[in-house]
């Protein structure tokens, strides 16, 4: 286990007894704190993020899979948009569109106001592969309960998608302030025939949920995951696996850029050009300027011609 400072990010895999459950605990300090420094979200938008941040690293953390996990809300509130996006070793960035208004209409905005005003809005889960030539997977659901009742919080989105979707029985809570973003996921192991059978797994599984259940949104952003494990499972024999520490990182790049402009077509680069001199593109995760004049607009449809057109990838 790696030996961590209260600043340093963390995010430790873990099982529980005999291996009937396992879980992911998170803690972002230094890269929630990068997130917000670059995406400038808005105030109301923040304890949202925070849980999106967190959540990613939890899902991708829970999941074998070589790829991208991205996280999206789509609101049909003040909140259009919602996106956190976690890489395979956990490089982590986020971002957020909405009303230009949001801070002054809804200066504490809770999650359904915010996200499912009227009742349509989305949960996107996208795994999309780091092998070229795979498909990206995709998970939908709603933000409401079997009865059309609006989910108080992303964490019961969550639970539902991994109990439907994924089918796993699942446990999360999720926490965010202006420090940390922070994360715990508790599941039954996915199995067929477990040592001790199916009830015991059960048996385990509803014994972890209980206990992880006495957790307080305060202990969860104050504690480091290691002696909040150790305080909510001393009795459960925890082993707790190393994992790559949780960062900042965003996958932008003026070959990507390029790329996107390349999708947008000639006629409507030039038409930018012709107006404004260059092609100016912010990159809204992390805020890197990327500028594109005359001649980089020359060369970007003069590669065109000899570039087969490549799968569309995210900015
Ligand atoms: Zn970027």
């Amino acid at each position: 286990m790696s030996t961590t400072s209260p600043m340093s990010d963390t995010l430790l895999k873990f099982m529980l007894g005999p291996g009937h459950v396992r879980g992911v605990a998170v803690r972002l300090r230094q890269s929630w704190q990068e997130m917000q420094r670059r995406g400038r979200f808005a105030v109301p938008l923040q304890p949202l993020l925070g849980e999106m941040s967190a959540a990613s690293a939890l899902l991708a953390g829970s999941l074998k899979f070589d790829g991208t996990l991205i996280l999206q809300i789509q609101g049909d509130g003040p909140l259009r948009l919602a996106v956190a996006e976690c890489q395979p070793d956990f490089g982590l960035r986020a971002t957020a569109k909405a009303a230009d208004d949001l801070a002054q209409a809804l200066p504490q905005a809770d999650f359904p106001s915010l996200a499912n005003r009227h009742g349509g809005g989305r949960c996107v889960i996208t795994l999309d592969p780091r092998q070229p030539g795979q498909q990206p997977y995709q998970g939908i659901v709603g933000l409401a309960d079997a009865q059309g009742h609006a989910l108080g919080d992303l964490a019961s989105v969550l639970r539902q998608y991994l109990d439907q979707s994924e089918q796993i029985p699942s446990w999360l809570m999720l926490a965010s302030d202006a420090h940390s973003a922070c994360g715990l996921l508790v599941q039954r192991m996915p199995d067929s025939a477990p040592p001790g059978g199916t009830e015991q797994a059960d048996e385990d599984f509803a014994r972890a949920v209980h206990l992880a259940s006495t957790l307080q949104r305060d202990e969860l952003l104050a504690l480091e995951p290691t002696e909040m494990l150790r305080r909510l499972f001393w009795e459960e024999q925890a082993r707790v696996f190393a994992s790559p520490q949780p960062r900042f990182h965003c996958t932008c790049s003026k070959a990507r850029v390029a790329q996107m402009l390349r999708m947008l077509g000639r006629d409507e680069v030039e038409s930018v050009l012709r107006e404004q001199g260059e092609v100016d593109v912010r990159c809204e995760f992390c805020g890197a300027a990327y500028a594109f004049d005359l001649v980089d607009a020359a060369r970007l449809f003069r590669d065109e011609i000899d570039q087969p057109p490549g799968p569309s990838q995210p900015q």
